[in-house]
């Protein structure tokens, strides 16, 4: 039979899983060395040394630096008094849970290139969902904090620059979402980090991914960049910052073993529309895209028209033991999709007479940006990111979670409308060529002459940073 999946073997696994169930785990966030237990190869996923020892100075600076604080307090009264740390704020942006994890990692990475201290708003969904990251000591600020003082308080880049970030009251405003103005998009320039270093004070709102766009400032390449590969690094911070706490990752690992636990192949499709009056719409052309999609990738294999007595004889023989089994996890807001493809599969025989299941988790028909949707979005991000076989939808941060923590290059389903008679026209979906977010509307502020890197920092941008696959002007590290 061709196109088998391969099963890993099982021996080495079982070693694997011994040494890893020997590193210590921390009972108040299991996930964050179990989660390797279920991947395929953990040992890729090893930071370098550089990182490690970037992450545990950050761990340790951050426990002297919010050690005994009482932040309302050192908000309102005590700000300008805080001179041996610098800080920053992270307010939750707006849009969904992919765009708001993609911002949280990216206001982490600038404050690790730049010796702040990250402080986290817990009111909204970020506490509810992951673990603190830092242990002995916490990230987020207490649910009673003034926040709406952050945004009243806090002097907009405008000012700050106008100034020369001097006399500025040692608290900034970044406003990073994707549309920018001038001033908030200057952030972007190597020289405004001269004026930002001086500023005790940050307080970060974006709804987008800036990882890729920050490693094109030249200072903070030059201290993130030896930390971790390019093509790794949005991973390895998932990593520490992205775990789900111990309820989410209950659940995430019932289903692991209700769903994918087994099978030789994993394959993870997530389908999401945007643009749409009805983001949870069926739509026929994008179904067909996806089984074309999978099919042509080898990933399912194709349907047969007629039964084969052979295939009944082999299973008969062997019975369920002897056949490989794929396991297809469909995650959408609208149920059909799953629905039709599993009624296909079990309607008609597929070619290699292979054993396939198919699962989905939620479909809860509309978008209504609740905890309760941000949960269950966080538990499938999670579940995709074990896949071996990854379809994501183009465009989509929350495509984007499971393609990073998992490491693993998608394919990008086209999910575009083309006008009617033209559907053959278009192309099902696009190999990627990372496994790392793409940053979608990369800033182009126009900056000082002095603030373009080195020959070697070009030369890196030239080899590691490249227009995203499925969307146009947006930039992915390689
Ligand atoms: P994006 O809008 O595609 O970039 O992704 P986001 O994650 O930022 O926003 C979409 C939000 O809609 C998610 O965070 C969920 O709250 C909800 N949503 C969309 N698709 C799904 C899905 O397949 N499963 C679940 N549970 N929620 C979804």
């Amino acid at each position: 039979r061709n196109n088998q999946p391969e099963k890993s073997s099982s021996e080495s696994a079982s070693v694997r899983r011994d040494a890893l169930v020997n590193i210590t785990h921390d009972p108040t966030c299991l996930a964050r060395t179990q989660h390797l237990l279920y991947r395929r190869d953990p040992e890729r996923f090893q930071p370098l040394p550089e990182f490690d020892k970037a992450w545990d100075r950050y761990v340790a600076m951050h426990q002297s630096c919010t050690q005994g604080k009482n932040w309302t307090q050192v908000f309102l009264h005590e700000r300008n008094m805080t001179v041996d740390c610098n800080y920053m704020i992270v307010m939750e942006g707006s849009g969904g849970l992919g765009n708001k994890l993609l911002s949280l990692t990216s206001a982490f990475a600038y404050a690790l290139a730049t010796d702040r201290i990250v402080l986290v708003e817990s009111r909204k969904h970020f506490k509810d969902l992951l673990c603190d990251p830092f242990p002995g000591s916490s990230w987020y600020l207490p649910e009673g904090f003034p926040y709406d003082n952050v945004w009243g308080n806090a002097t907009r880049m405008n000012v700050a620059i106008s100034k020369n970030f001097t006399d500025v009251d040692n608290f900034v405003r970044l406003s990073l979402d994707h549309i920018q103005t001038w001033a908030d998009g200057q952030f972007f320039c190597d020289h405004t980090h001269n004026g930002l270093a001086k500023v005790r004070w940050l307080a970060w709102t974006s709804n987008q991914y800036f990882i890729t766009r920050l490693l094109m400032i030249p200072r903070v390449w030059e201290r993130l960049n030896p930390l971790a590969k390019p093509g790794q690094i949005f991973t390895i911070l998932s990593h520490k910052l992205l775990l789900p706490n111990n309820k989410l990752w209950a659940h995430v690992v019932r289903l692991y073993f209700a769903y994918l636990a087994g099978s030789s192949r994993r394959v993870g499709v997530q389908v999401r529309l945007h643009g749409r009056p009805n983001l949870a719409e069926f739509d026929p052309v994008v179904y067909d895209r996806i089984l074309d999609c999978l099919q042509t990738n080898r990933a399912l294999p194709k349907l047969r028209e007629e039964e084969d007595v052979s295939d009944l004889m082999s299973f008969a023989r062997n019975g369920y033991e002897g056949s490989t089994e794929i396991s297809v996890l469909v995650t959408s807001l609208q149920l059909r999709y799953y629905d039709e493809m599993k009624d296909l599969y079990v309607n008609r025989p597929n070619v290699n007479g292979t054993v396939i299941r198919f699962h989905m988790v939620s479909h809860l028909d509309r978008q209504d940006g609740s905890m309760h949707q941000s949960e269950t979005a966080f538990v499938e991000m999670w579940l995709l990111s074990f896949s071996d076989v990854l379809l994501i939808s183009r465009y989509s941060t929350f495509g984007y979670i499971p393609q990073g923590i998992g490491g693993i290059i998608p394919s990008h389903l086209n999910t575009q409308t083309v006008p009617p008679g033209q559907e053959n026209n278009a192309s099902s979906c696009h190999p990627g060529i990372s496994t790392q977010p793409c940053t979608h509307f990369p800033q182009k502020p126009r900056c000082d002459p002095g603030s373009t890197g080195n020959e070697s920092h070009r030369e890196w941008m030239r080899c590691h940073v490249r227009e995203c696959v499925d969307h146009e002007g947006g930039l992915q590290l390689v």
